[in-house]
């Protein structure tokens, strides 16, 4: 069985798009691990959640998906992230905020805790570095732990002795062993390594793999809608660069 795994899909609709057909390219997928943030900076929140749906997904909640509907109060967001979520959580339909509401913060699937930010702090925390990266595996008991919220493919691995970081570049293919791991398959919709390609992951749980893929999308496309509805200049332009 493979399972897509996608993280920060920010109401980027022509990104997950793109993902999603570039995933049935790489062989398809049976089921779909979305690691949290469907909405928040992006054009799309309703079509974004409307398509995750359809792929009947395990997903846990993001820090901007709580806040959409009121959750967690978004005074720590930057002004441009806290504009952003008053917008989306406007176009939030009924069922919309049923769907992000009732997300759990952490989830454990087989050998996987899957969580958005860390499972120390589930909404906040980024494991960037390896001091985090070290304390939180002391904080999930599973094998592997898949993150998002950094918005950068990222690879921490822990044989018992050290924990060491690297990135995860496209086309990196993982074999997952004994070796304990914190995965971040990197973010669809906002990427912030100075890529701006859609980034994702796919588990292969026969082969005991993991695949890191980028794809383009039409990122005019969307930062025209997103100048549409008035979503700040800094949101606009970070998505062509990757920051
Ligand atoms: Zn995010």
């Amino acid at each position: 069985m493979k399972y897509l795994i996608i993280a920060d899909i920010h109401s980027n609709l022509e990104a997950f798009e793109a993902v999603l057909e570039d995933a049935q390219n790489h062989g398809g997928f049976g089921h779909t691990w979305c690691i949290g943030d469907v909405v928040g900076y992006g054009p799309d929140p309703v079509a974004c959640i409307k398509l995750l749906k359809q792929l009947d997904p395990v997903c846990v909640c993001g820090n901007h998906d709580s806040a959409a509907v009121g959750k967690i109060d978004i005074g720590d967001f930057s002004s441009e992230a806290a504009k952003a979520n008053r917008w989306t959580s406007a176009q939030l339909s009924a069922e919309n905020r049923g769907f992000l509401s009732g997300l759990p913060d952490l989830l454990v699937e087989d050998d996987f805790t899957i969580v958005h930010g860390s499972p120390g702090q589930p909404a906040w925390e980024y494991i960037a570095h390896i001091i985090t990266a070290e304390d939180n595996f002391r904080r999930f008991d599973t094998r592997f732990c898949i993150v998002g919220h950094t918005h950068a493919p990222f690879l921490f691995t822990n044989d018992g002795y050290e924990v060491s970081g690297s990135v995860l570049r496209a086309g990196d293919m993982l074999a997952l062993r004994d070796t304990r791991l914190i995965i971040n398959p990197g973010s669809v919709g906002q990427p912030r390594d100075r890529d701006p390609r859609a980034s994702y992951a796919i588990f292969d749980a026969e082969e005991m793999v993991l695949h890191n893929y980028r794809v383009t999308y039409d990122v005019v496309a969307t930062q025209k809608k997103m100048e549409k509805v008035g979503l700040p200049d800094f949101l606009v332009s970070r998505i062509a660069w990757g920051i």
